[in-house]
């Protein structure tokens, strides 16, 4: 005994363009089977396990009937994944979850994971044109490809991000779903609108500090009694900094997800206090944690040598790489935060500042920098001791737009000579660019008077490439080198 008959229009790839596929589907009264026409017997069997999961973590109960799913045309097996959302709706429609006039003419596009949510796809460009070329009038999409809905202004549905989310829309009256994905790179909204570093004073040698580390994406640390200014310049970091890419985009938008934060579409900045644990920080065994939600802006870390020391430790592979490993194995968290640490010069806070007295002993003071083990240190590239008479300095005389300007275009640079920032460059890399003589001099001159660490002389020369890319210059010169030695200093002393 047929129950019901519902079919949904889908589409698969087909090479670097989008086919369109439809989805067809009867329950009946037998014994209950799931039966898939169209594609390969391994392929259904895959999609018959992804479906019974998803339904299950999203809490809806898979239909106890015999249902048949027809794909025609037939489907080969390696793209039959972005069908599993038509498949899922099919089988919900023909249960009588939904009115069917809800998807009269409307693309369904999406592969589920086994905890029900809609998997990104980065498909916008060809989803974009198969719509226009056909006579869809609106579509069920992931969020991340949402935005090119709001593009027509004509079409129903949205993106979405999980099974019920579909759902509870699909229930509703509405037409259109109510939220949308962050806008793309290239629109005009996504570009920070504050303009912080034109309303701290003084900090000249800082904000230029901030200028590089932006431009080169380098970890930074800032030492300097208290009050002095060390969280309003890491503020005033993310301004700075370009959008983030599309992948990044798209990156963190799943890691909100799963956080069930949503991701506001700007730089993000975390500053987790103290009390944090390394798996908050980092990560554990199955999630990640604030490193992984500052992905593509800034994990500002206050009070750096008051934070535990093995959360201090666990930050460095991930400084380096940009990424967290899972422990069992080979998936991984994208991590690739702009990490700005912060300490006073001694546990009082009051070391450096000639206004207070430092109550601290010189045993005390020892005992807390050396909290920041060498190799920690080391991985900051750029390091600044802050006094407060810098505060009193001039003015620099650039204003924002200038100085992110800067920043842009040596960005640009860099990543069209090596497709990456010059923060994660190995030492051989970069002598890419040339190197006049003299700034090679120097910088061997440089690398020997501190000790010739490998990680030591590699930052230097990757700060000297940063500020040379900044200057828009063709070769690397002894000022360039001699510039960013200013920065290597606060913590060897
Ligand atoms: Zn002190």
């Amino acid at each position: 005994v047929c129950v019901k008959y519902f079919r949904v229009q889908s589409a698969v790839f087909n090479g670097v363009q989008i086919q369109s596929v439809e989805v067809e589907c009867v329950q009946s009264r037998r014994l209950p089977h799931l039966q898939l026409l169209g594609c390969t017997s391994t392929a259904s069997l895959e999609m018959r396990e992804r479906l019974i999961a998803a339904f299950s973590s999203s809490k809806l109960s898979f239909p106890a009937r015999r249902i048949t799913i027809r794909l025609s045309p037939s489907v080969s097996a390696d793209v039959c994944e972005t069908l599993d959302l038509a498949v899922a709706l099919a089988i919900l429609g023909s249960s009588g979850a939904f009115p069917i006039e809800k998807l009269e003419q409307m693309l369904v596009f999406g592969s589920l994971r086994l905890d029900g949510a809609i998997q990104e796809a980065n498909a916008a460009q060809v989803l974009r044109k198969f719509l226009r070329n056909s006579k869809m009038t609106g579509a069920i999409l992931p969020w991340s490809v949402s935005s090119l809905l709001a593009e027509e202004k004509s079409y129903k549905g949205g993106g979405f991000r999980d099974l019920n989310e579909v759902l509870i829309f699909l229930r509703s009256e509405e037409k259109r779903a109510a939220h949308a994905a962050a806008i793309c790179v290239d629109s005009p909204q996504a570009e920070p609108l504050e303009n912080a570093i034109d309303r701290i004073e003084g900090l000249v040698v800082a904000k230029r500090m901030l200028e590089i580390a932006a431009a080169g994406a380098h970890h930074s640390l800032l030492l300097g009694p208290r009050g002095v200014g060390k969280s309003l310049l890491a503020r005033a970091l993310p301004s700075l900094l370009p959008p983030p890419n599309s992948e990044q985009q798209e990156e963190l938008s799943l890691l909100y997800r799963v956080r069930r934060e949503k991701w506001d579409g700007r730089i993000p900045f975390r500053a987790p206090d103290l009390s944090l644990s390394m798996r908050q920080l980092i990560g554990g065994m199955r999630g990640f944690g604030e490193l992984s939600l500052a992905h593509g802006g800034v994990l500002f870390l206050d009070e750096l040598l008051e934070r535990d020391r093995e959360s201090l430790e666990a930050l460095r592979m991930p400084m380096e790489r940009g990424w967290i490993a899972k422990i069992e194995g080979e998936q991984y968290f994208p991590a690739d935060a702009l990490i700005v640490g912060a300490a006073n010069l001694c546990p009082c806070g009051a070391r450096g500042d000639k206004a207070n007295r430092c109550i601290c002993s010189i045993w005390e003071i020892r005992r807390y920098r050396r909290r920041l083990s060498f190799a920690l240190a080391d991985r900051f590239d750029l390091r600044l001791e802050l006094s407060p008479e810098q505060n009193e300095a001039q003015s620099s005389g650039r204003s924002y737009s200038q100085v992110r300007e800067s920043i842009l275009m040596a960005r640009e640079l860099m990543l069209r000579r090596q497709n990456k920032t010059n923060g994660r460059l190995e030492l051989s890399e970069c002598f890419e660019k040339e190197w006049q003589e003299s700034a090679m001099a120097r910088w061997r001159a440089e690398s020997t008077r501190r000790g010739n660490s490998l990680r030591g002389s590699a930052a230097l020369a990757k700060v000297a490439l940063t500020i040379s890319d900044l200057a828009a210059a063709s070769f690397v010169s002894e000022r360039h080198v001699f510039e960013a030695a200013h920065y290597r200093g606060a913590v060897e002393a």
